[in-house]
């Protein structure tokens, strides 16, 4: 899709920092985070509805968010990652994994514009071994 943000992050016209890809999977930093890690996970392919997909996708796409909440967890020491999809601003299917630590964090109300270098930051205390 041309005048999508995310196909346009998944060809590199448009900067993201990355935690983690695949062949047919991307996962970058959320630049307005509701918590320190909020990361989103997209399938490279443009599809506007998670529950449109087909099963064998849609099952792919939850096991990547699983194992990427493992990893957002072990390294950031949150409590739990919490998950959130709505896609209503950008028609990209996007799964939101969010570290939390108490109830009622995951309120898009608690979102803050972060700085790319901070991010970088948190990126590599995700990626460090
Ligand atoms: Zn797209």
């Amino acid at each position: 899709m041309e005048d999508c943000i995310f196909c346009k992050i998944i060809k590199g016209e448009i900067p993201c920092v990355k935690i983690w890809e695949d062949e047919n999977y991307l996962a970058f930093l959320d630049v307005n985070p509701i918590n320190t890690g909020h990361t989103l996970l997209i399938p490279k392919q443009h599809d506007e509805y998670i529950f449109d997909i087909e099963d064998n996708k849609y099952c792919e796409l939850l096991l990547k968010a699983k194992n990427l909440a493992k990893i957002l967890k072990l390294k950031l020491q949150s409590k739990r990652i919490g998950m959130v999809v709505e896609g209503f601003g950008v028609s990209h299917i996007h799964i939101h994994l969010i570290p939390i630590n108490k109830m009622n964090e995951m309120d898009s109300k608690n979102k803050k514009s972060v700085e790319i270098e901070e991010l970088k930051k948190i990126a590599d205390k995700i990626l460090k071994k």
